[in-house]
């Protein structure tokens, strides 16, 4: 895609995300709009980063390790959102690299991360993303598992802000995005990180805080197997 079609999906994501929270009553600085980068190159994020963009997610440690620390030393101000699952075994990569992790969920993880936060001296902010559906494979910790999973990252002393979802696809995203937000308020937790490319007006009608947006931005991602 060239530069001044990808400066132009920006903007109209943008507009789309403030029309909703205005919509809503909302003050649109209250979005955080995070432009989800996998899979594209470095080439097609610098018309972004060229127009001041500064909040970027990637679902590999491992991808986003070999493109983002020249960038960012580049464009000191972005700051990297991690919006795929982790493995403990890359819980230091992550903390090294990324300011914000959206897929805490599960204990085990916490024990990582604290562990590699002590180690580096820098605390990325987290979500823990609730799966409502049992859909493992995407990851998530069940509604009933967050309150033990909450008390443990914040006893670890993890800047815990808010929830993350992905709604069933297929299905009607707002009651997934309903029930993320009800979570949220019963846990005294300011943040909801909901909302993609197809559903992004949703989101933020009903709360979202950090929507995250790849296609809408970059164009269609080829297929990436596994
Ligand atoms: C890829 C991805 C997105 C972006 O999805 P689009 O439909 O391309 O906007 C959002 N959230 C997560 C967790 C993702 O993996």
């Amino acid at each position: 895609m060239d530069e001044a079609s990808s400066q132009g999906r920006l903007l109209a994501v943008r507009s789309a995300v403030a029309g909703a929270a205005r919509l809503a009553k909302r003050a649109p600085e209250t979005v955080t709009l995070i432009a989800v980068s996998k899979t594209h190159p470095a080439e097609a994020i610098m018309p972004l980063l060229e127009a001041g963009h500064v909040d970027f997610g990637e679902n590999r440690v491992q991808e986003a390790a070999a493109k983002w620390p020249d960038l960012k030393e580049r464009f000191p101000g972005v700051r990297l959102h991690l919006i795929g699952q982790l493995q403990s075994n890359k819980a230091q990569d992550a903390v090294d690299l990324f300011d914000v992790i959206h897929s805490l969920d599960r204990s085990s993880l916490v024990t990582a991360l604290v562990s590699a936060a002590r180690r580096s001296g820098r605390s990325p902010d987290c979500f823990i993303q609730v799966d409502f559906v049992n859909e493992a494979k995407k990851g998530g910790c069940t509604p009933q598992e967050l309150p033990g999973l909450l008390a443990d990252a914040r006893a670890g002393g993890l800047p815990v802000i808010g929830l993350m979802c992905i709604p069933p696809a297929q299905l009607e995203p707002a009651p997934w995005f309903a029930l993320l937000a009800e979570l949220a308020r019963r846990h005294e937790l300011p943040s909801l990180s909901m909302g993609m490319s197809s559903n992004v007006e949703t989101a933020v009608m009903i709360g979202s805080t950090h929507v995250r947006v790849g296609t809408a931005l970059f164009g269609e991602r080829a297929f990436v197997p596994g």
